[in-house]
């Protein structure tokens, strides 16, 4: 690494010294940007680097509701507006007991470029709760959707912040946080995105992140003659990224044996048909039930989730891998089982799944990792469709929408293998991916002056 690029990284960790997910974002986006650094004399003298590492500002906030006994529950809020180099800030809302300070900002960060890639103006932002919505009553969920609200409201609006969803955070939770907004404000405005298609949503934004990923990960194969049609695939969660994920994958002809949740995952070696696929639809979205049911109900394997490495997910013999749950669920060891089991593409569906070991060690053993600021911006791309649609009070159709998300996620990977051959080495879409992404935001940066 060249020292002015250690430097900025030492300084992160002495600045942010417990913000490990924080910390593991940057270190990783810097090994790519340490590759172009001499060739851009300008970003060193406007201090890019060390502005893209500071947020632009950070909301932390107290979220007083009410649970079904009348008890007062208090929960954490944040938003993390990271970067308005490209346009309002963008990125979605996590609720989720996990969530804190550095999950929000590595979230954001990664957002930053991922809407770069889209090509449509768009910063970047990420925003949550650390409330945990499993186990809660519609009630409860709303009411912890309007407090959260009546203090984010002030932060965000149609031209300077628009949330979405994340983990937790579906259309039910959209509802009451954007009804809550439009109650206070009296504006019915695009706020927020991943609305309702009767109110303000657009075609395709549930299906936007997988089909996205099934999409770019196409490209990628086909390139290489290779094709998903007749191929075994595992994908891990079966939430709304993992559930979308394995739709285009039928579509394509693939089959696909795994899903999991937190507590497990299930094997079907007869492949997730749409029967089921509709059934674990309804069992997450309606239901909010767990993937164990799934394997009482059709007599598969399952197998609870022991947080010792390694996951068994990625012991599963296939030929792809779309990790859809949460960051760093695939370990060294779990690539090492990818490895072994001769996986040829891993689809990044959630942010940021591998830890910068596994990444290492996959990226060695020659395997095609499309990453997640590339992989899975297709859901931020319909979300910026949507907004683009609300500008102009239509609502496109399915085909238009799909469509547009087709050609974004081409382009996408046009952008990124010629940014990996130019600055890198050919199939290295992570450096392809950082680099495209970084010299268009620097650009944007650098002309607006010190901001
Ligand atoms: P959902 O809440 O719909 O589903 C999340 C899934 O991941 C669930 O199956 C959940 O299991 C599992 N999961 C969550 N946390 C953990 C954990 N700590 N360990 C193991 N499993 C876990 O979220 P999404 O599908 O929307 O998001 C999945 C991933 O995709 C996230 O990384 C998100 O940031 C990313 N993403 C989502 C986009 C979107 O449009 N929704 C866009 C781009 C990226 P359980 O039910 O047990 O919690």
């Amino acid at each position: 690494m060249h020292s002015q690029i250690e430097q900025i990284y030492q300084s992160v960790l002495k600045r942010d010294p417990n913000e490990k997910e924080f910390q593991q974002a940057v270190y990783t986006f810097l090994l790519s940007i340490d590759k172009i650094i001499d060739e851009l004399p300008d970003v060193t003298y406007h201090k890019v680097l060390e502005r893209m590492v500071e947020p632009e500002r950070v909301i932390m906030f107290r979220i007083p509701w009410t649970n079904d006994e009348g008890k007062l529950e208090i929960n954490r809020g944040f938003r993390v507006e990271m970067s308005s180099a490209l346009g309002p800030y963008k990125g979605g809302l996590r609720l989720h007991p996990s969530v804190n300070l550095s999950i929000m900002k590595f979230l954001a960060f990664e957002q930053t470029f991922k809407n770069c890639l889209t090509g449509l103006a768009m910063g970047g932002g990420k925003g949550g709760s650390d409330f945990d919505p499993k186990g809660k009553s519609d009630g409860e969920v709303m009411r912890f959707c309007q407090s959260f609200m009546t203090e984010l409201y002030r932060h965000i609006g149609e031209d300077t912040d628009v949330p979405a969803g994340d983990i937790g955070v579906g259309a039910r939770e959209i509802g009451y946080l954007f009804g809550q907004y439009k109650r206070i404000e009296n504006k019915f405005v695009g706020v927020l995105t991943g609305k309702g298609l009767d109110w303000g949503g657009s075609n395709i934004r549930p299906e936007a992140t997988g089909y996205g990923l099934v999409y770019l990960s196409d490209a990628i194969l086909s390139d290489r003659h290779m094709e998903l049609n007749g191929s075994t695939c595992i994908v891990s969660g079966s939430g709304n990224v993992a559930q979308y994920t394995v739709e285009k994958l039928l579509d394509l002809g693939a089959k696909v044996v795994t899903l999991s949740d937190s507590s497990g995952m299930i094997y079907d070696e007869n492949g997730i048909d749409r029967e089921k696929l509709q059934y674990v639809k309804v069992l997450k979205n309606v239901q909010r039930g767990r993937i164990k049911e799934y394997a009482e109900k059709y007599k598969v394997t399952y197998i609870p989730r022991n947080s010792a490495e390694p996951n068994p997910i990625w012991d599963v013999k296939a030929d792809y891998a779309f990790p859809c749950a949460t960051q760093n669920e695939i370990t060294k060891a779990d690539a090492e089982n990818l490895v072994k089991n001769k996986i040829k593409l891993i689809g990044e569906g959630a942010n940021m799944p591998c830890t910068a070991e596994a990444e290492e060690y996959l990226m060695a053993n020659g395997i095609l990792l499309a990453p997640a600021k590339a992989a899975n911006a297709g859901g931020v791309a319909v979300s910026g469709l949507e907004m683009a649609q609300n500008s102009q009070r239509v609502q496109w159709t399915r085909e238009k929408v799909d469509q547009e998300l087709k050609n974004i996620m081409y382009g996408i990977y046009k952008n990124i293998s010629e940014a990996a051959e130019t600055y890198s080495t050919k199939d290295n879409f992570i450096d392809g991916a950082n680099i495209a992404s970084f010299i268009k935001v620097a650009r944007a940066m650098i002309a607006q002056g010190y901001v």
